[in-house]
């Protein structure tokens, strides 16, 4: 089924790199190493993988720095392997351009659920970017409209913009200063009670159970993440 998707995998402890490869490979993915970051950035464009996968603590540079450059020129998903767990390092690595994060060690299934929520999500923005659904919400961007089981849902312009923040990137763990950011602009990207605030109404609003979401999930320390 992923016989097209292709990853490259930027990791330099050729344990981790033989164990990565063998899981992606028996699901279907097509996987190319690189045990550098300069090496991972000559196979990253000459490869043009439909996913990264990438060691924060390269010999050669920084992973950070890494995920920048690669975003200078691609927009291919993102996902971190790092030893660190610091919430602060998460988030760095998040506001440099990633768009996902495992902590060594991680379990097989849990780099397997990010690495098909990260590529589904490239496949379907492809195919389809004018409406998404979740649960029993739609969202029909052209219209700027939102229903609920057929329903209208009235949602606020910013509900709404923070909505379609949060929509327009399934699968990706987005900072509270990034969302801040999208949605009230700069100035206001140190406030992050506003979001939790808003965060709270759409799930009011378009979680089955509110109390225990399933599409606005809270990702502590660091952000939220929108999933289908
Ligand atoms: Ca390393």
């Amino acid at each position: 089924m992923n016989a097209e998707i292709t990853v490259l995998l930027i990791e330099d402890e050729p344990q981790i790199r033989r164990v990565v490869r063998a899981v992606l490979e028996g699901e279907g993915y097509r996987v190319f190493e690189a045990e550098s970051g300069q090496r991972g950035l000559i196979e990253a464009g000459a490869r043009k993988p439909d996913l990264l996968i990438v060691d924060l603590g390269l010999p050669d540079m920084e992973g950070v720095e890494l995920v920048r450059e690669l975003r200078s020129w691609s927009e291919a998903p993102i996902l971190i392997l790092s030893a660190r767990v610091e919430e602060e390092d998460k988030i760095v690595a998040l506001d440099s351009g990633a768009d996902d994060y495992l902590t060594k060690p991680f379990g097989v299934g849990e780099l397997l659920a990010r690495a098909r929520a990260l590529t589904r999500r490239r496949l379907r923005t492809q195919e389809n970017g004018h409406r998404v659904a979740f649960g029993e919400v739609e969202i029909d961007f052209s219209r700027r409209s939102v229903s609920r089981n057929g329903e209208p849902v009235h949602l606020t312009t910013l509900e709404y913009r923070l909505l379609c923040v949060l929509a327009a990137n399934p699968g990706k763990v987005m900072t509270h200063r990034h969302l801040m950011r999208e949605v009230w602009g700069p100035a206001y990207s140190e406030s992050s009670h506003y979001l939790r605030i808003y965060v709270s109404r759409l799930r009011q609003k378009l979680e089955r159970n509110p109390a225990e979401p399933e599409h606005f999930i809270t990702e502590t320390g660091v952000g939220y993440r929108f999933e289908v």
